[in-house]
Parts: structure tokens; C-alpha cells; sequence
């Protein structure tokens, strides 16, 4: 048998007050015939993931004393994105051997742990020839910004899109994935010291334009921008700030545009001008990965397949992220608790990833 270690939570609140770690027996020898225990190679962590635990995302686990063996009280697992490596399969396991790599199939699965005793069909086998990395963290970021780039508005070479939170994650991907499609794009990020490097940075990925806050909001500004799109209307408009940051992008718009707000860093409500909303027929939609994996069948599945092709070709590139490496040989549940508190104490400084 294994000690298997997990994150969990037994109630809703800030993450570094809440989450504890709990270790339980896997016994390798005793699978049902289709289960497989998958051992942690990689787990991010998501704004969804501290949502969920602060108890204000839609989708939750449910806080269960099922959750996992030998809980003192009911509770969830953490964690919805991770890659995993399969290391014992039961009797009649047909899509997954030992040492295959896989994530989860849906969201809520728990992926703050160092193993998990699962059912084959909870899990989607995943191509080795990823970086760690980039398969860790594929099912939500640059999945989000394929859909939103492909779902939603017919795109076409040498047309524009808008986007706000341009060095995020989700941005960067949005940035390569038009890039490789002839798309081009207006990239709105905040302002800094250092704003040529990040500017120098997001056009090296294939960035058309990148432009500051301050330009975005400015009324002056839209002049110079719409010398730059030769007479074409910007079709779609990705905002996951809100605030005037989204009214900057609502107003780029053309007729019957688009903005999809998949997230709110500022925690500002979105204001659509009205004059704008009824004379240029704009689609203000949400945007939600997870509901789409209900509402579009098939979405996530085929997705991935989509981005992994696109990792492959090298459209998508790995992304920054600030990697703690874990030892399980020597692990410890305090270490195990420690790491996702620093990371999470970290998250607002660029993306976190514990390796193990
Ligand atoms: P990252 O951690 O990679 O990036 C966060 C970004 O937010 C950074 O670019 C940062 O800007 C910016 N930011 C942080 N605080 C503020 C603020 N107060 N005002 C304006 N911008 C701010 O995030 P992800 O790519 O993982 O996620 C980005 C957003 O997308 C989140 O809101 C997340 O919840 C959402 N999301 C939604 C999905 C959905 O299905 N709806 C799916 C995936 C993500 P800077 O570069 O200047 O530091």
C-alpha cells in the first residue's frame, strides 16, 4: 500500500485559513476491475480553485465524509486541473497502462493530492510529448481561449479581436492561437515600470498590437486605433477585468460585435453604453468553460485534442509559471500543507504549479 495525500477543506472561506492536508492508505493490490490509481505529477493552481473553497464559484464538490478514506469530518478535495500518472491499474482497465499520463475528464476531481484511487472513466489519457507543464494546466486556460476564439464569432485571416488581461494566461494563449490563424489582435494590459519588456514580450509571441489601460479608456486613443484595422470592424471583444477596462473593449466593437467576460480581476460589474448596445446590436455574453462541457456536448474532449495539436505544432508555447518541486519519497503532510499555502499566498504574482 501507498500514503496518498491530499488537500482538503471542510468549510467555505480564505484558502490559506482553510485547507489542511490529509493522508489515507491506497492498497495497490485490492483495485476493483475497473479502477486505476493515478499518482500527481503536476497540479496548478486556478482563481476557480480558491473560488471554490472561498464558496463562491457555482460549481463545487460536495463537502462529503465520503470524500475520501478515514475523514474526521465531511470534506472536499481541492483542485480541479492536474496531470497524473497512472501506476496500478485494475483487472479490466482498457484505455489506461502503468506510467500513461491522463487528467480528469470533468472538473471537481480533486487534483491537490499526491495519488488518487479513481475509475478509468473519470480520466482522459493525455500525449507524453507535452511538457509537464503544459499538460498540467491544458484542460482550462488555453482551452478557454480556443473556444472563445472559435465558438462565438466566424474569425477570419487579417480580422481583429480585443482583449483585456492580455498577459494572462488565458490572453497569451488567445494571442498564439490567433496568431496561427492570421487573426489579429488589439491586447490590453494594466501599465508598469516596465511596460516596453512586457510589451516587447507579448509581441514576440505574435501579438499585432498591444496598448495600455489608459489608451484603451481614452477617447482620444480610438483614433489612432482605427487607423491601425484599415476599415475593418473589430468582431469580437475577451474581457476578463471588467470595469472601464470592459467598456474600453465594448467601445472598440463593430456592428453586432461580440464581448464574452470570462472573468472580473478588477471586481468591477461590466457597463455596456446604451447608445452602443442598441444601435450596434453588440452580443454581451458570458463566457464559461465549464458550462460548456454541459451545454456543448463533447466540448471538452474535443478541445483538448484541439490544443494538444496546437502544443504539438508548437503554435502554443510554454507559459511562465513559478514551480514548487515536491520529493514523495520523503514527503511530509506538513510540506505538503506549506507548499499550496505559499503558493496560494503567491498566486497573485504569476502562475503556480506544484510538481511532483
Ligand atoms: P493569470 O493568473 O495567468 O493572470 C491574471 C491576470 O489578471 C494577469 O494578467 C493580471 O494582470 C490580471 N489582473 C490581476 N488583477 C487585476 C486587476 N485588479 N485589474 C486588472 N487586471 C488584473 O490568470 P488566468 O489566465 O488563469 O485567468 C485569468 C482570468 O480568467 C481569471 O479571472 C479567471 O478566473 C478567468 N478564467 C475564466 C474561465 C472561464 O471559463 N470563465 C476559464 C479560465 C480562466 P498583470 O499581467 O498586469 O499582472
Amino acid at each position: 500500500s501507498i500514503t496518498a495525500r491530499a488537500i482538503i477543506y471542510s468549510s467555505y472561506g480564505e484558502p490559506i485559513d482553510e485547507i489542511k492536508c490529509h493522508s489515507y492508505n491506497i492498497n495497490l493490490n485490492e483495485l476493483n476491475e475497473n479502477q486505476v490509481v493515478v499518482q500527481s505529477l503536476a497540479t496548478p493552481i486556478n482563481p476557480s480553485d480558491i473560488n471554490q473553497i472561498q464558496g463562491v464559484y457555482p460549481s463545487r464538490p460536495s463537502i462529503s465524509i465520503d470524500s475520501l478514506p478515514n475523514l474526521l469530518k465531511p470534506s472536499s478535495v481541492s483542485g480541479n486541473e492536474g496531470l497524473f500518472k497512472v501506476i496500478a491499474i485494475g483487472s479490466n482497465v482498457k484505455n489506461l497502462k502503468i506510467n500513461d499520463w491522463c487528467i480528469p475528464l470533468n472538473v471537481n476531481y480533486g487534483t491537490w493530492c499526491t495519488h488518487k484511487l479513481s475509475n478509468e472513466n473519470e480520466l482522459i489519457k493525455i500525449n507524453e510529448n507535452l511538457s509537464i507543464n503544459q499538460a498540467a494546466t491544458i484542460a482550462v486556460n488555453p482551452s478557454s481561449a480556443y473556444q472563445m476564439l472559435t465558438y462565438y464569432e466566424k474569425l477570419n485571416p487579417d480580422d481583429w479581436f480585443v482583449q483585456n488581461g492580455a498577459n494572462s494566461q488565458v490572453g497569451r494563449a488567445a494571442i498564439q492561437i490567433a496568431k496561427s490563424r492570421g487573426i489579429n489582435s488589439i491586447n490590453v494590459v494594466r501599465n508598469r515600470d516596465n511596460i516596453d519588456e512586457l510589451k516587447k514580450d507579448l509581441y514576440s509571441i505574435g501579438a499585432t498590437k498591444v496598448i495600455t489601460d489608459e489608451e484603451n479608456e481614452s477617447k482620444e486613443f480610438s483614433k489612432e486605433i482605427k487607423s491601425w484595422l484599415n476599415g475593418k470592424e473589430i468582431k469580437l471583444g475577451l474581457n476578463c477585468v471588467g470595469g472601464p477596462s470592459a467598456t474600453g473593449l465594448i467601445r472598440k466593437l463593430g456592428n453586432s460585435g461580440t464581448l464574452l467576460t470570462y472573468g472580473g480581476m478588477s471586481m468591477k460589474p461590466v457597463t455596456v453604453p446604451t447608445g452602443l448596445l442598441i444601435f450596434k446590436n453588440l452580443n454581451i455574453k458570458g463566457f464559461w468553460i465549464t458550462g460548456n462541457i454541459k451545454s456543448i456536448p463533447n466540448s471538452r474532449i474535443d478541445t483538448i485534442n484541439e490544443v494538444t495539436k496546437l502544443i504539438e505544432s508548437g503554435v502554443l508555447t510554454e507559459q511562465k509559471y513559478n514551480e514548487t518541486e515536491l520529493n514523495l519519497d520523503s514527503l511530509t503532510d506538513d510540506q505538503l500543507l506549506e507548499a499550496f499555502i505559499n503558493a496560494l499566498k503567491n498566486s497573485k504574482s504569476g502562475k503556480q504549479i506544484i510538481k511532483f
